[in-house]
């Protein structure tokens, strides 16, 4: 049992009132964290804009070596850090080690592409005038992660604005705080300068409010419910802050008549079933061919069995349990709703009660219809509704039916069929015959209501940089 503090412009700060961190696959209380609130919000911020011009007037390259060092603090401790995401997040240890080694891309990517932001020379329409342009640091930006990437929500953000020459406030989920203080930790000891990095717990409303109505902070991070997201948005607005949302999925799976069967079998256990199905990215709903449907399904199934339920600390083990009960009420309602709709159950459909509340069996249903609930709203669990399909231009539409534009996945070995309905996706992100497209150098984002720009790639660095025009008259 550890007790945290707020680590504000390099302090470590205890609170009279704290709140209790849970481990989702016993119940018990593993920690507790600072419940902060207004004051702390607005000292992290203060801490943040102090040392902006600082950390914003080093070389590229001496961000880069710091970078580095977090980097290297982090890899050196990459155990220690699953095994805390573990305990208070409940993925498996192989994937919580997985996560950290992602996160760690980020720092490691960020840390070389900071070194290119490069500018331009405009020519002008007269010639005793010279134009630049310049890319330089947002100023403070607040981060705001949620509870399922508890080590790479926050690096996919901070390395960039780093990088970039911003300064960060940071508000990991309330679920999964300890991985962000060890990681705030590691950056400490890596020399990442005080006020650099900043992190405040406690009531997330206050917190936001604090960071939405201040001036200084010019940027926000987000990624969490499109809920949560569309009021950041409307916070940010008064200061007209810059904002970069990433918020729910609800992706479509298309395993089209051309698809290699074991492909996207294999395709559609992982992008489904990472993090018990806890990912904007996941799989939701899958849409099958109908003359390839039955070999899909057995095979889909007989994968789906095979995948071993557990706390994620125990060796072997593939599915950890829910965050919560109320994630579990909620696949399980989403089940009920989809066989009172005439859905038939083939795997699973309820609880695992022998392993504790939190666990969900991994679960397959067919003769699925877009009535129900699994086809329209987010699952966040180990749910897999599958559907078929007689045209592609039938399971476009279909899959386009949604306010949401995250991720989607196609399965075809035709290479027309694959990239003309990748093209017609309104998506942000195609896994075409890959259920496992992100990583750091690529853009991650979604069209419609499931967000505004980019994460990862050049485009990520974009994100935290503002253009600068200057005119000479010679
Ligand atoms: P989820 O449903 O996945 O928990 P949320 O959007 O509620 O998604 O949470 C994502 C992050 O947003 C968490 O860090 C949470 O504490 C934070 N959050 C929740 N409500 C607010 C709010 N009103 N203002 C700012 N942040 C919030």
């Amino acid at each position: 049992m550890t007790q945290e503090r707020l680590y504000i412009n390099g302090e470590w700060i205890a609170l009279q009132e704290n709140i209790e961190v849970n481990n989702p696959a016993t119940n018990e209380v593993i920690a507790t964290v600072p419940n902060g609130g207004e004051k702390e919000a607005e000292k992290a911020v203060a801490g943040a804009y102090e040392a902006f011009p600082t950390w914003k007037n080093k070389t590229a390259a001496e961000r880069s070596s710091l970078l580095m060092k977090w980097y290297e603090a982090i890899a050196a401790e990459e155990e220690e850090i699953g095994k805390l995401m573990t305990i208070e997040q409940g993925k498996p240890l192989n994937e919580a080690i997985g996560e950290v080694k992602y996160a760690n891309s980020f720092l490691a990517w960020y840390a070389e592409e900071g070194k290119r932001i490069y500018g331009e020379t405009i020519p002008a329409s007269v010639p005793n005038k010279r134009l630049f342009v310049q890319k330089q640091p947002v100023g403070v930006v607040a981060v705001i992660t949620p509870w399922n990437f508890p080590a790479a929500m926050i690096t996919r953000k901070v390395a960039p604005a780093l990088a970039a020459g911003c300064t960060v406030v940071i508000k990991p989920a309330e679920q999964t705080p300890l991985t962000a203080f060890k990681l705030a930790k590691l950056a400490e000891k890596a020399g990442i300068p005080k006020g650099v990095i900043n992190v405040v717990t406690g009531n997330a409303a206050e917190i936001g409010e604090t960071w939405m109505k201040d001036s200084r902070v010019r940027k926000i991070s987000f990624t969490g419910s499109t809920e949560v997201g569309k009021l950041l948005m409307r916070g940010a607005a008064d200061t007209v802050k810059k904002v970069s949302l990433e918020l729910g999925g609800h992706a479509p799976f298309i395993v089209t008549e051309h698809a290699n069967i074991e492909k996207a079998v294999e395709g559609a256990i992982t992008s489904k079933f990472r993090n018990a199905g806890q990912t904007c990215v996941c799989t939701n709903r899958i849409y099958v061919h109908e003359a390839v449907e039955k070999e899909f399904t057995e095979a889909f199934v007989a994968g789906v069995e095979k995948l071993r339920v557990g706390n994620g600390l125990e060796e072997g083990v593939e599915i950890g349990p829910l965050i919560d009960e109320k994630a579990v009420k909620k696949v399980a309602y989403q089940i009920q709703d989809a066989k009172d709709k005439g859905a038939s159950l083939l795997l699973g459909g309820d609880q695992s009660a022998e392993h504790g509340e939190n666990f969900m069996q991994p679960t397959v249903i067919s003769n699925v219809n877009d009535s129900m609930l699994c086809m329209r709203e987010e699952t966040f669990g180990p749910l897999a509704p599958i559907s078929t399909f007689k045209t592609n231009e039938e399971v476009i539409q279909r899959a386009n039916h949604s306010p949401y534009g995250l991720a989607a996945y196609v399965f075809s070995e035709h290479i027309s069929e694959a990239i003309s309905i990748a093209e017609n996706l309104e998506y942000g992100i195609v896994g075409l015959n890959d259920g496992l497209p992100s990583t750091a150098q690529a853009p991650f984002g979604g069209f419609k209501e499931s967000g505004l720009g980019r994460e990862g790639g050049h485009h990520g660095l974009d994100e935290f940089l503002e253009i600068k025009y200057i005119s000479l008259g010679l």
